[in-house]
């Protein structure tokens, strides 16, 4: 019998008339009810959040450190049961950079940011004025998560609101909501009631959110669409807003480069959690004399990289976490096929029941291709030639999104001209797609607002409040 999980408000268990299931896209099996919020229990949430912002933000620094430090903790003491719900959640692998690597970033992350302290600021004093700047609090922080680092991605959402003195309500993606569900549920045992809530349910429920006129803050991870609704729906009480959007990140292998010692990188990249993340690279830009042997190093790396279920732990790579993701994907590729590019590996779905598609990597891919042109979020990477390295350039500059992008190469000066023409928030070099609790994370152009992580990432959940005394 497939366990039912609830949500947690004020510090207790709330059910729901309504409930959704909730199915493993390994095995099309359900794996779980979860409880759904209607309008009056997303109220319900905001009031708990609202009526313990005054007491949470009023705690000390070195209080909100050590709850930050005992929510490390307790993931941490629970590690294999979310681990294994991630795996049966999402598909994805238990092994590898799958579930266990998504609950130890998880952990890694919360304790970093236990780590982190915003100190007041002197800016001036002297005979007349004493001015200093303090980060306060803005209130309830609401966040909204998708379903491909569900887990992780609630954990970079919750973690610095509560580390800063905000309170929160989460609501996890509909495809993915059930890890969310159990970790608040978890972190309560060590909050007062009403600091950290979790409501579940779908877009509509996402753009209530965005409209309530008692969240002060949103922090957002998703598509871009989404992101401006967001950002439409915020506007009348001027929410505060973390945008963490889509992505389609351009990799650029320089002339000469030895393809044998970078391959691995370059596969896991780009393929790393069977391609659904945000910042995986998502086309790559070859010069003409490596193609072939860019191409056939990719193809045989990939040889040896086992998909299937992820439980099984010889697995590397999962399914497409849902049905809608694997239509668009084999979409894509059935277009490329048709526009004239070669399929090297992969190219036909998997056989059921689940929602597997195999690696695929594409040559004599164009710009101007839909596989190139949008987010593929799946595990396929087209493969684009050029010839002239400020094309290629521009070419990675021509899409509206501005997340990631990387150059593979040796040669310094051209990594560096390269370094300079990318236009994406993160510039790889000889590596992509890694992130680290220190390190500011975001998008520009379409890709996103704001950045996360460290003292940067922090300093997103506070306002600056200035104090100017004058000196008799
Ligand atoms: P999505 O935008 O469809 O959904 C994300 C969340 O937003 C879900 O919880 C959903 O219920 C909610 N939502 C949907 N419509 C809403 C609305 N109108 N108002 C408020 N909330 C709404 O995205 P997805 O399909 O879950 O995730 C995939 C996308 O997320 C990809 O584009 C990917 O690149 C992006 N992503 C970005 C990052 C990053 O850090 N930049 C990380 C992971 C994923």
């Amino acid at each position: 019998m497939p366990r039912h999980y609830t949500m947690t408000i004020a510090g207790e268990s709330v059910n729901s008339a309504n409930s959704q299931e909730v199915i493993n896209p390994a095995t099309e099996e359900v794996i779980g009810t979860a409880a759904l919020a209607d309008h009056a229990t997303l109220d319900r949430a905001v009031q708990a959040a609202r009526g313990a912002f005054p007491g949470w933000a009023a705690t000390s620094d070195a209080e909100r450190r050590a709850a930050c430090e005992k929510m490390a903790g307790i993931i941490e003491a629970n590690l294999p049961e979310l681990a294994e719900l991630i795996t049966r959640e999402t598909g994805k692998a238990q092994a590898g950079m799958g579930a266990q690597f998504e609950i130890g970033g998880a952990i890694a992350w919360t304790q970093a940011t236990a780590a982190l302290q915003l100190d007041p600021v002197a800016i001036r004093q002297d005979e007349s004025s004493d001015i200093s700047m303090h980060y306060v609090p803005m209130g309830v922080c609401a966040s909204i998560t998708p379903w491909n680092w569900p887990l992780l991605i609630a954990i970079w959402h919750i973690i610095p609101a509560i580390r800063t003195g905000n309170t929160v309500v989460i609501k996890p993606s509909p495809n993915s909501p059930l890890n969310t569900l159990r970790l608040v549920e978890l972190l309560n045992e060590c909050l007062p009631p009403g600091v950290l809530n979790v409501v579940n349910g779908g877009n509509e429920l996402g753009e209530a959110i965005s409209a309530h006129k008692g969240i002060d803050k949103i922090v957002f991870t998703g598509s871009t669409r989404t992101g401006r609704a967001i950002m439409r729906c915020g506007a009348d009480n001027l929410k505060r807003l973390t945008l963490e959007l889509g992505g389609n990140d351009a990799g650029i292998v320089l002339p000469g480069t030895d393809i044998e010692q970078l391959v691995e990188p370059l596969f896991w990249g780009s393929f790393i959690n069977s391609g659904q993340t945000c910042a995986a690279l998502k086309r790559l830009y070859v010069h003409d004399g490596d193609y072939d042997r860019v191409c056939a190093a990719l193809v045989d790396f990939a040889a040896e990289v086992p998909m299937g279920d992820g439980m099984d732990t010889q697995n590397l790579l999962g399914p497409l976490q849902n049905k809608a993701q694997f239509d668009i994907v084999k979409g894509l590729v059935d277009d490329a096929k048709q526009a004239g590019a070669r399929i090297l590996c992969g190219g036909e779905p998997m056989p059921g029941p689940g929602f597997f598609y195999p690696v695929t990597i594409i040559a004599d891919a164009k710009d101007g291709m839909a596989v190139v042109e949008r987010e593929q979020f799946g595990p396929v990477l087209p493969v684009i030639r050029y010839s002239d390295l400020d094309d290629a350039i521009a070419a990675a500059n021509g899409l509206d999104y501005g997340l990631a992008a990387s150059v593979w190469g040796l040669d310094s000066e051209l990594i560096d001209r390269t370094i300079a023409g990318l236009e994406a928030g993160t510039v790889y070099v000889n590596k992509h797609a890694e992130i680290a609790p220190d390190t500011p994370f975001g998008g520009i152009k379409q890709s996103g607002i704001g950045v996360e992580f460290g003292l940067e990432g922090l300093k997103a959940y506070v306002h600056q409040k200035v104090v100017n005394r004058a000196r008799a």
